[in-house]
């Protein structure tokens, strides 16, 4: 019996975003069981950089960024926003690898050409979309139901899924990224680690790390931490907020710290360019002095210069309590790595962080109203101020003593709930119990198309009509294509993007829209479009 063949479509694993570093720890780990074949195709990775990182992979790695200097490449790999995540080279490493199943973790819009895929017939699709916020758009739950099983990153996420199309989606349970619990730990001496950060060491901190991005309320976290500076005078003074994030970005910081009247107050890291010295400092604009070496190359961070995750260890370990303040999360990592550093978290009681906070013993804060939001249909929460100013009193009030036990509830919860080989081994079964599909070495099935529409059909009728007898795609009947060609006919109107695609509308590369007309010919002709490129796939697959 041979080894059943694994693509990962995610992101270079070499690299430290969230993706890489669940997609490195969860194949480091099938590798290491010998019983797959394994390979990525990887997003962002590059063959060509002087370093050469890839060759350090114990799996096949097939890159999507093209050579440097590879022109023709280049300008190919830019005409379309959406071919950095991989669709582009999809189909070729397809035929070169031949996998039996594919697995990806991404957002709904970087993976869904794994649906659209002329091969879909030739392999298994595990999937565990970023299920942020509800309710799920109904295209992207046809999209999940179309793969072979679904993972989601939190219970939440989960009971969404299972709430709008449970009878649908086959659904695997959550499978959460695992923390490392030997870098985020509790230092022995907290003050003592202050102080070597140039903090005072009875001061009582509360801290987040989260990036800059509009979902992270940061005018609102500070707004709330001023109420509860205006309540709470005796806590006051010797209380502050620590903000880790980047600048320049979403939010405009300057403005939110300056128009706070609370300036001294709030906290932030600065990194030197110049000598890598990490302090903290309350604001001192975008760019400052470095404590260290003096240049003025002292910066926020940001995604070029960001910090190391030892670095990150040492700033959680600097807080009493950890924040996190946001409208909706995908999961929400920072929570789970400040309570291994045993710190008390408080989260929006909503989505991921709903159940993130609930895992690791935290404090969930209530949600004050939903916001909806238009591009996602999604709604968003808003995280209630004064609840969360009252409970962040209560806790400072508690003794020490009673803080720390709650610390050490907050880690060991999280080194038992979020463990990567517990999560591991999820992939590991589901990948067991999917049968083998069709052979890769099987003749070429290719399609001859219809010429004519029957008359009297519906608009949903005559895409279903068109997907199997123009297109030659029996499996894409029900795929969010269909229904997304259904709604352009209702509309007689189609959307068209920057990034070019018709099959991908709901990238948030593609917010900017003009619209078409669309009539059943120029559906027609999209799906011979489909149908063609089966073919001209097929007759490479059987020359191969
Ligand atoms: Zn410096």
């Amino acid at each position: 019996l041979r080894k059943k063949r694994i693509l990962w479509c995610g992101e270079a694993s070499y690299l430290s975003t969230g993706y890489s570093v669940y997609q490195k720890e969860v194949l480091s780990r099938l590798h290491a069981t010998g019983k797959y074949e394994l390979a990525e195709l990887a997003a962002f990775g590059d063959i060509s950089e002087p370093a050469q990182r890839w060759r350090t992979l114990p799996w096949k790695f097939y890159p999507v960024q093209p050579a440097r200097g590879d022109r023709a490449g280049w300008e190919q790999y830019n005409q379309n926003a959406l071919y950095r995540f991989g669709s582009w080279r999809f189909e070729a490493t397809c035929l070169d690898f031949h996998p039996d199943v594919v697995l990806s973790i991404r957002d709904f819009w970087m993976d869904e050409f794994i649906e659209r895929s002329p091969f879909r017939p030739f392999y298994s699709w595990l999937l565990m979309p970023t299920v942020d916020a509800a309710p799920q758009n109904r295209q992207w739950l046809a999209t999940y139901a179309n793969a072979d099983g679904v993972f989601t990153y939190s219970d939440w996420g989960l009971e969404v899924l299972r709430e709008q199309a449970g009878d649908r989606i086959r659904l695997l349970g959550s499978a959460p990224p695992g923390a490392d619990a030997a870098l985020f730990t509790p230092v022995q001496d907290r003050k003592a680690h202050r102080e070597s950060l140039g903090l005072d060491p009875d001061a009582l901190i509360v801290g987040t790390v989260m990036r800059n991005q509009r979902r992270k309320l940061y005018p609102d976290l500070i707004d709330a931490f001023a109420l509860f500076l205006r309540e709470n005078p005796d806590l006051a003074q010797r209380t502050y907020l620590y903000l880790h994030t980047s600048y320049p970005d979403a939010w405009h910081i300057p403005e939110l710290v300056r128009d706070s009247g609370i300036a001294h107050k709030i906290l932030f890291t600065y990194i030197c360019r110049a000598c890598g010295a990490v302090f903290p400092s309350f604001f001192r604009d975008g760019r400052t002095a470095c404590l260290a070496c003096g240049q003025a190359k002292a910066c926020l961070p940001n995604t070029h210069h960001g910090v190391g995750r030892d670095v990150l260890a040492k700033v959680l370990n600097a807080f009493d309590c950890y924040v996190q303040y946001a409208n909706s999360e995908g999961f929400g990592m920072p929570q789970v790595e400040a309570a291994l550093c045993g710190l008390p978290v408080f989260a929006t009681d909503y989505s991921a962080m709903a159940d993130v906070v609930r895992k690791v013993k935290g404090f969930p804060i209530k949600v004050e109203r939903f916001l909806h939001e238009a591009e996602t249909g999604c709604r968003r929460a808003l995280p209630d101020n004064r609840d969360f100013a009252r409970q962040l009193a209560g806790f400072l009030r508690l003794p020490a003593s009673v803080r720390a036990k709650h610390g050490f509830a907050a880690h060991r919860a999280a080194r038992q709930h979020y463990d990567y080989d517990h999560t591991a081994k999820l992939w590991e079964a589901a990948i067991d119990a999917l049968p083998l599909r069709e052979d890769w070495n099987s003749p070429p099935r290719l399609h001859r198309p219809a010429a004519a529409v029957p008359a009297g059909l519906t608009d949903e009728e005559a895409v279903q009509w068109g997907m199997v007898h123009v297109a030659g795609r029996p499996d894409l009947v029900n795929s969010y294509t269909a229904l997304r060609m259904a709604r352009d006919l209702a509309l007689d109107m189609t959307p068209v993007n920057p990034s070019a695609v018709y099959f991908n509308d709901l990238s948030t590369l593609g917010l900017e829209q003009t619209w078409l007309s669309f009539n059943r010919q120029n559906a027609m002709t999209e799906l011979l479009k489909l149908c063609e490129e089966k073919n001209a796939w097929e007759r490479r697959r059987a020359a191969l």
